[in-house]
């Protein structure tokens, strides 16, 4: 197995309290020596100044951080202002995004704004030159919204002639699916690493919410046994973590280039997946 890179994903807490255990998840998770940590950005109602203290504050920490820049809603003066603050404190990698839109949302282009994650990382370039390191992401189950796989595909390789540097996946259960998006990817030219987003199962109403969200697939077995867990929180925490490290491993070996965990602020789950692939602090 080569050297795994990998990267953790915080969103921005919302009380006194939840900055205070990110903190100390994050101290744990530093331990690893993790590449960088990165910090979403208007999910789930989260606010600009959250990410950017969020960011901010692990940058003091003397530690890498990645802002996540979603562009629906935001007018491109907005992100400009916001990519100047990013750039003048010395951050050097972005995950740049479409986000996620409202219901009832128009077509944005009529409005001036960006439509498109693409249009995004091209309104990036255009602005800061080659000042960051971009991320993009990728949908190996495709996105949900896409027309059709094939669709989805161009549309990412759309990202990567914009700009992006890199990607990194929505989370899946689905091995093939990866590997499968990666050679589809590589077929029509696009070689950028294909980071595999990582999402531990530790709770199976809030894995089932999310799927539904964002079009992830849980494998029917995985979803049955889950469920006949009922509440036994012991018993869903230690099949997931088989599960998952199962897949890593996997991921590893067929070559992904690091792995990118979706943590929501918990250090555990991630270092024990990580544990028992043979990395710990
Ligand atoms: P896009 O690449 O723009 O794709 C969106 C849809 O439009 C797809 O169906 C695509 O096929 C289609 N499409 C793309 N370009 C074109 C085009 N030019 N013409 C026609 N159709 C097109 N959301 C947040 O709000 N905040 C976050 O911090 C955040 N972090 C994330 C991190 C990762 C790693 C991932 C995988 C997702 C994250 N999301 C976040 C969710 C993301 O915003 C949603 O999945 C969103 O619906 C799509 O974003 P995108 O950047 O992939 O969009």
């Amino acid at each position: 197995m080569h050297e795994i890179t990998f990267s953790f994903e915080f969103f921005p807490p919302k009380t006194p309290e939840g900055v205070e255990k990110l903190r100390i998840a994050r101290a744990k998770l530093a331990a690893l020596k993790p590449g960088y940590f990165s910090v979403t950005f208007g999910a789930g109602g989260s606010t600009q100044s959250g990410t950017r203290d969020t960011v901010f504050e692990i940058q003091r920490e003397g530690l890498n951080a990645a802002p996540h820049l979603s562009c629906v809603g935001r007018s491109r003066e907005d992100l400009r202002l916001i990519l100047e603050e990013y750039k003048s404190h010395g951050i050097r990698q972005l995950v740049a995004l479409r986000g996620d839109l409202p219901s009832g949302y128009g077509a944005a282009g009529s409005s001036g704004q960006f439509s498109y994650a693409n249009e995004l990382i091209e309104f990036i370039r255009a602005q800061t030159g080659d000042w960051f390191h971009i991320e993009a992401a990728a949908y190996p189950e495709m996105h949900p919204q896409a027309k059709s796989p094939q669709d989805d595909l161009q549309n990412f390789a759309r990202k990567i002639h914009a700009g992006a540097n890199s990607a990194i996946t929505q989370y899946f259960y689905n091995a093939d699916a990866y590997f499968r998006f990666v050679d589809e990817a590589k077929k029509i030219g696009i070689t950028v690493p294909v980071v595999a987003g990582i999402m531990p199962i530790t709770n199976y109403t809030q894995l089932m919410r999310f799927s539904e969200m964002c079009g992830a697939e849980i494998p029917r077995w995985v979803r049955l046994k889950l469920a006949s867990f009922g509440d036994d929180t012991a018993a869903i925490r230690e099949f997931g973590l088989d599960v998952v490290t199962q897949l890593c491993e996997r991921l590893i070996q067929g070559g992904a280039p690091g792995l990118h965990f979706y943590t929501l602020n918990q250090a555990v789950p991630s270092m024990a997946i990580l544990q028992r692939l043979g990395v710990s602090a």
